[in-house]
């Protein structure tokens, strides 16, 4: 159905904000809430006028975007740790998530309690605290910064949407 096709949001400030359908952006725009800034795909005949298919709207507001908190995860956590073990500094592929606090003495499965050991650290460490090990942290752990583009991270990008998603080269 050409009213399900996918039509790329953007805020105020031209930021890609979400990304809705054709029917959907239509409304928006025939109620005066968005401009049509790309229509790749023609017009759809209606008894009154033709109507565009846009591929891309502007919001005449600015939507204020939620943070949006980055999902725990062993890859995501190696990531931002680069793939480098908290404790002695080595890289390696074959890492371990560490609790700095152990979970056993109530330490939660938060970014900022989760880092990248290599397999010898973690042993060394087990469920004990750094103190007791003699252990230090490589540095602080906390939550990477919300990635803006998120929202195109499973998504097939239009060739239209591309001017507006800079990154997407
Ligand atoms: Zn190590």
């Amino acid at each position: 159905m050409l009213t399900d096709l996918p039509v790329l949001v953007l805020n105020q400030n031209y930021q890609p904000l979400n990304v809705c359908n054709v029917k959907r952006a239509v409304i928006l725009l025939d109620r005066g809430k968005a401009e049509l800034m790309v229509n790749g795909r023609g017009y759809i005949r209606t008894i009154n006028r033709p109507v565009p298919v846009p591929s891309v709207v502007r919001l005449f507001h600015m939507v204020k975007r939620p943070l949006v908190q980055r999902r725990l995860s062993r890859r995501a956590v190696f990531l931002r740790d680069r793939y480098t073990c908290q404790y002695c500094g080595k890289e390696t592929k074959t890492l371990t998530l560490d609790h700095i606090i152990p979970r056993s003495r109530g330490g939660p499965h938060s970014w900022e309690n989760v880092v990248s050991a290599c397999i010898p650290c973690n042993h060394r460490k087990a469920g004990l605290m750094l103190e007791e090990v003699h252990m230090r942290l490589a540095r602080e752990p906390r939550m990477p910064p919300p990635n803006p583009y998120y929202l195109f991270q499973h998504r097939h990008i239009l060739e239209e949407w591309r001017p507006f998603i800079p990154w997407a080269e």
